[in-house]
């Protein structure tokens, strides 16, 4: 199936709805209102189910969403049905912590390949996977990586993700609290701890 061209904002959506029914199949449901959902998602019921429209609904009135059917296709949007290789970049304490979140799992994501540059990390093992010399990034083409988080330190994060987009990576989730430049056809999404509490207290009552 084709779809119109999604809004970003329904894309930033649509993993937390299939967190929502990943849940709600584990629980055995098989179908769900968009009200149950909105419920469970804390998201308007409206907006998920204008979410939705844009790929075809999938809601028969009085039943309300076939939870199989619209985990499928959510994943197929998000190209999540497939399983996926990623590489970590950096074995710090963010690193080792990455490694050893069992999260990702859940949306097809397998964390195969751990690169450092210091040698008392090198061939130490986390979550079985053994943390390789960073000299050895270009090895991933051949592996099928095409993934890669990044969590080194800032005055490296640009010579990694260079060094990545030249072994063939097409996607980046930066850690290191900087931009990094890469071509336009490399998808980069940077997440700053910091950054986000940094708006908190704005929105914090005073007192
Ligand atoms: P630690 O003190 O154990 O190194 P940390 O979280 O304080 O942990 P950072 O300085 O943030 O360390 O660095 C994160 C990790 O990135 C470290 O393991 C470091 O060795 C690694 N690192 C730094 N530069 C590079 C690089 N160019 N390539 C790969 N890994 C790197």
């Amino acid at each position: 199936m084709r779809y119109h061209r999604i809004p970003n904002e329904t894309i930033r959506r649509l993993p937390i709805y299939l967190r929502g029914l990943l849940f709600s199949s584990e629980q055995g449901q098989q179908s769900i209102s968009s009200h149950d959902l909105a419920d469970f998602v804390r998201i308007n019921s409206w907006q998920i189910r204008k979410d939705f429209s844009y790929f075809g609904g999938f809601g028969t009135p009085g039943i309300g969403y076939n939870v199989e059917k619209l985990i499928k296709e959510i994943k197929r949007i998000l190209k999540l049905d497939v399983l996926r290789k990623a590489a970590l970049v950096g074995v710090g304490n963010l690193g080792s912590a990455i490694l050893a979140y069992p999260g990702f799992k859940m949306y097809g994501f397998d964390i195969a390949a751990a690169f450092d540059i210091n040698p008392k990390k090198i061939g130490r093992k986390i979550n079985n996977i053994v943390i390789e010399k960073a000299s050895r990034l270009p090895t991933l083409k051949k592996r099928g990586i095409n993934l890669a988080i990044v969590a080194v330190p800032r005055d490296a994060a640009q010579q990694i993700a260079s060094a990545l987009v030249k072994a063939g990576v097409k996607g980046i989730l930066n850690f290191s609290p900087c931009y990094i430049a890469v071509p336009k056809k490399v998808k980069v999404i940077t997440i700053d701890i910091a950054m986000d509490l940094a708006r908190l207290p704005y929105y914090m009552p005073a007192g």
